[in-house]
């Protein structure tokens, strides 16, 4: 694409689908600002693609991240949760750098682009790295620092140390219209009031938002009732936590009436099927009560340590199963609205393979591309954020996935070493 802006693309006899899930058939231009349009065949463009063996649908938005957990990807395969962290995560972050986050971020990034995922929502150590690294390769992205009283591997001081170090970061900014910075505190239970209310007021402050992980599991739940006399959701309100767009990972154990403060604050509740199944967590968030409190959904992987993947596709596929599972209800989450669920907000396009065998058959007026995409797949083909091409044609353009799997290897060769020895 030639740099002077203009960042517009013409794709013909393709397929799109649009923000409310419907699908158009005909030429199409995608300007940079991420509106499209009909083509008429005569608007000047940088770039004529044919798409006919191609959709064009908006981008995946994920909402839970920590990116540079590529690192830990499949370490404690099947451990219960407190032995996978206590055995696995914990002894391995405490050998973490700056340069195993640079290079973990970036085999996720690789992994986003190749999948069809435009923006993360992460929640990591050195948010300087994860923002650098999404900045370099042309996502968009929130890197949020975390926040916990105990010492970790970018604040060995702890939770003081964190919020000022995030000050420094936040008022010296990030430059880039594609990446902020926010404030991950991680969770009621590793942060204490006098935390809490620090970070909050930081956000207040620099108008950032805040991302926790809240009521994730019962045993959470139940310790933060038996300490403060109150749910997780309801103790962080009673303290004034909450600031604009506050980012509210798995709420799988919440009340309605924590719902209901979670809507009144315009909260974001993030739903993360998988890690909730992975790790055994029993529940996992109510999208049916969640809409009808007034929450605004959103859709995330979490880590790679607590899902495997990345893949956003097959996140809105377990969202969509789980849900109408847990609630005996097959018309919840139905194609159309899984794919708005998991691609809220984007302003970003993806186009899919059409010419794959997962993607037949198509049907009568091609009705099925939509339900094939989210629950058979097919490979991403190229990728737009704000009038770059990422990938294209099946190749990522920004990133070089084969060096970034050596030294992913290479990396992970030291950290591992003693803490995960070969299964037998
Ligand atoms: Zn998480």
């Amino acid at each position: 694409m030639a740099d002077d802006g203009s960042g517009r693309v013409r794709y013909t006899t393709t397929r799109l689908i649009d923000d409310d899930a419907v699908l158009h058939r005909g030429d199409f231009i995608l300007d940079a600002d991420g509106s499209w349009s009909h083509s008429r065949g005569d608007e000047d463009v940088e770039l004529t693609l044919d798409g006919g063996e191609k959709v064009l649908t908006r981008s995946f938005q994920n909402w839970h991240t920590h990116l540079a957990m590529v690192l830990n990807r499949s370490m404690g395969e099947g451990l219960p949760l407190a032995r996978w962290l206590e055995e696995n995560i914990f002894p391995t972050e405490k050998r973490l750098t700056a340069e195993l986050v640079d290079i973990g971020t970036q085999a996720a990034c690789a992994e986003m682009i190749a999948t069809g995922t435009s923006f993360a929502a992460d929640q990591y150590y050195h948010p300087d790295v994860v923002a650098n690294v999404l900045e370099d390769c042309g996502l968009r992205g929130l890197a949020c620092g975390p926040i916990t009283d105990f010492p970790s591997p970018s604040y060995p001081a702890g939770g003081s140390e964190a919020l000022s170090k995030m000050d420094n970061l936040l008022r010296e900014g990030f430059p880039s219209e594609r990446v902020e910075y926010g404030i991950g505190t991680h969770a009621v239970y590793t942060c204490s009031e006098e935390t809490l209310l620090k970070a909050s007021e930081l956000s207040r402050q620099h108008g950032c938002r805040l991302h926790i992980h809240t009521s994730e599991t019962r045993k959470e739940v139940a310790d933060c009732h038996a300490e403060h006399g109150m749910y997780p959701i309801e103790y962080l309100d009673s303290l004034d936590w909450f600031t604009e767009g506050t980012i509210c990972a798995h709420c799988g154990w919440v009340t309605k009436a924590e719902m209901r403060i979670l809507a009144g604050h315009g909260a974001h509740a993030v739903h993360c099927p998988s890690s909730n199944m992975k790790l055994a967590c029993g529940g996992t968030l109510s999208y049916p009560a969640m809409v009808e409190a007034g929450v605004d959904v959103r859709l995330g992987t979490d880590g790679a340590a607590s899902n495997n993947g990345l893949d956003m596709r097959l996140e809105a596929k377990l969202a969509s199963l789980v849900q109408r599972h847990d609630h005996w209800d097959s018309t919840i989450l139905d194609q159309r609205e899984t794919w708005r669920l998991a691609t809220k907000g984007s302003i970003d396009w993806a186009a899919w393979d059409l010419d794959d065998i997962r993607m037949r058959p198509r049907g009568i007026g091609e009705r099925r591309i939509l339900a094939n995409l989210i629950y058979s797949t097919a490979q991403c083909s190229d990728l737009w954020v704000a009038g770059q091409a990422l990938r294209l044609d099946g190749e990522t353009l920004v990133l070089d996935e084969a060096d970034i799997a050596v030294n992913l290897e290479d990396a992970v060769a030291d950290y591992y070493d003693g803490i995960d020895p070969p299964q037998e």
